[in-house]
């Protein structure tokens, strides 16, 4: 029988470093998927419809909801973000590996929807350094940023919830820590 694919889920707060560890794993690993979520946010300068998110309205977001098309959604920060569910199931049926780079409470309904996720937080070197890391990225206003962090304070206390968790105060080994837990994944004598 063929082997099914990994559904392997990267959260942690906003500014840990997620997005950055997913990007430059990608980048090394040809083969794995990465799954562009749906969002009302509007794009930030840098970013591109359909590469970082599907930007949609409101109302389409509301559609996708209604037809049940997410395998998970949140409302965060006054924006809904959400994962496509057809195109993440047939990867993985097709034995494609996936990465979601979502937050907690969607990471949480994954793997309650799909128990074989793989569930992998990256804790920030410290609160203060994510306070420097979203200040810096200069996208957000203070209130927004002051939101961010009460956040990532509840955000953290989860990690027992976690298989795995990369501290995040060097990129390249956090990023060889994610190819480790991946491969070892892929290694298990009972993956089916
Ligand atoms: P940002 O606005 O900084 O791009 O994203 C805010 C938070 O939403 C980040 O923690 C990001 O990982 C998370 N996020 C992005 N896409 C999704 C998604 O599809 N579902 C969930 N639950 N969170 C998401």
């Amino acid at each position: 029988m063929k082997k099914k694919g990994l559904l392997v889920v990267v959260s942690g707060p906003s500014g840990a470093g997620k997005g950055t560890i997913c990007k430059n794993f990608m980048e090394l690993n040809k083969q794995m998927l990465l799954s562009i979520s749906s969002t009302t946010r509007n794009p930030r300068e840098n970013e591109i419809d359909g590469v970082n998110y599907n930007f949609i309205t409101k109302q389409d977001f509301e559609d996708l909801i209604g037809t049940d098309s997410l395998l998970e959604y949140v409302h965060v920060f006054g924006n809904y973000y959400g994962t496509p569910k057809k195109w993440v199931l047939e990867c993985i049926e097709k034995g494609k590996d996936v990465l979601l780079e979502i937050e907690i409470v969607g990471a949480m309904k994954v793997k309650e929807k799909y128990p074989d996720a793989i569930l992998v937080f990256v804790l920030p070197p410290s609160l203060k350094e994510l306070k420097n890391r979203i200040v810096t990225r200069g996208t957000e206003t203070i209130e927004q940023i002051e939101n961010r962090m009460a956040r990532a304070m509840q955000e953290i206390k989860t990690i027992e919830k976690y298989d795995y968790f990369i501290f995040n105060d060097n990129l390249t080994r956090a990023v060889d820590d994610l190819e480790a837990i991946i491969s070892a994944e892929k290694n298990k004598v009972n993956r089916y």
